[in-house]
């Protein structure tokens, strides 16, 4: 009575079905129609999800399973029906969670590349162009220091508003990770297309963000990669958004770049300096100086500076 708002002698001698709605009460009468004239069975002893409906018309989700016995020579079906609104709510938290970002409610890492796999599948059927946007906050940890990292949380919260408001609809626009968004252009006509994208992103970064009563400023680099000229799949279309991402830090921050081979150079070379370096104190590669600092009116020697010189082996 309390789950479908009947009082019980209304619904004696009914059939069962009458709480589902359909298609799942016809099919629900034909299934165990067929079991009872053929024996073939697709309904006794199995959980189905269904949907129930209420004396007031009002649908929910409802699991049923039905059973059979035997009772004074008469075969008897025992259904018990469940609502499991709560449980269907908690999944769809769950699938919510396991996509989508909890801080900024943006498409997190996972759900951004499936999207990128599926605008290149369109991109490969259509012939069509694509571009993937890596976008790096500039100096964002001076906020996080200063100001502490709710400001911090705040501030991406925010910039994630102003990107999806610079974007078209059939743009994704997710967090890759700290204050790392990625913008997925799907269907582009040209390189010029990107930029002005990737130029009015800039834009709407640069207004000042209100945040506690606090005016900042914050800008963003970023890398723009190409579908099919920088990258044939989902993992080499982010790294080269990334490496461009990398070197409009290098030039100045608060700019734009396209991904270029030599950009691949750069960066491979970089990482095999990085690799160098770490190696470098076990290879005892690494020599100490010190150097006087002389006071030139009295010549006097008056303090010492370190220095840490790298002798590599094979790049001097
Ligand atoms: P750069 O211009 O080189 O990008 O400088 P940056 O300070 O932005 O440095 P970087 O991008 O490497 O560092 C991002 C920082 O973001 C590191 C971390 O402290 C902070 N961060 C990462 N995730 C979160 C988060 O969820 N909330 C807040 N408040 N800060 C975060
Ligand atoms: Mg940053």
């Amino acid at each position: 009575e309390r789950m479908f708002g009947y009082r019980s002698r209304d619904m004696v001698g009914k059939r069962i079905s009458v709480l589902m709605t359909e298609p799942f009460s016809s099919e629900h009468d034909e299934y165990l129609g067929r079991y009872l004239q053929t024996g073939q069975n697709s309904v006794i002893g199995m959980t189905r999800e269904v949907s129930g409906v209420r004396a007031d018309d009002s649908v929910f989700p409802m699991e049923i399973r039905i059973s059979e016995f035997y009772l004074g020579g008469l075969r008897r079906f025992i259904g018990t029906l469940r609502d499991i609104t709560e449980r269907k709510a908690t999944e769809a938290k769950i699938i919510h969670l396991a996509h989508f970002d909890a801080l900024t409610n943006l498409p997190n890492r996972r759900l951004v590349q499936d999207r990128i796999q599926q605008a290149l599948i369109t991109a490969q059927r259509t012939g069509s162009e694509f571009a993937v946007l890596f976008i790096d906050l500039d100096k964002f940890k001076n906020i996080n220091d200063t100001l502490g990292h709710d400001v911090g949380d705040k501030l991406l919260e925010m910039v994630a508003i102003r990107l999806t408001a610079s974007l078209r609809a059939q743009d994704t626009v997710g967090r890759q990770g700290g204050d790392e968004f990625i913008v997925l252009l799907a269907g582009l006509s040209t390189a010029e297309d990107a930029a002005r994208v990737a130029q009015k992103i800039l834009d709407a970064l640069a207004v000042p963000f209100e945040i506690d009563g606090q005016t900042l400023q914050s800008g963003a680099s970023i890398g723009i990669a190409t579908y099919p000229r920088d990258g044939m799949d989902v993992e080499s279309l982010l790294k080269n958004s990334d490496t461009a991402m990398y070197s409009a830090k290098e030039a100045g921050r608060n700019n734009y770049q396209f991904f270029t081979v030599e950009m691949n150079q750069a960066s491979a070379e970089r990482l095999l300096l990085e690799g160098n370096l770490r190696l470098a104190i076990e290879r005892n590669e690494l020599l100490l100086h010190y150097q006087p600092l002389a006071d030139i009116s009295t010549g006097r020697i008056v303090a010492m500076e370190a220095l840490v010189r790298w002798e590599h082996p094979r790049l001097g």
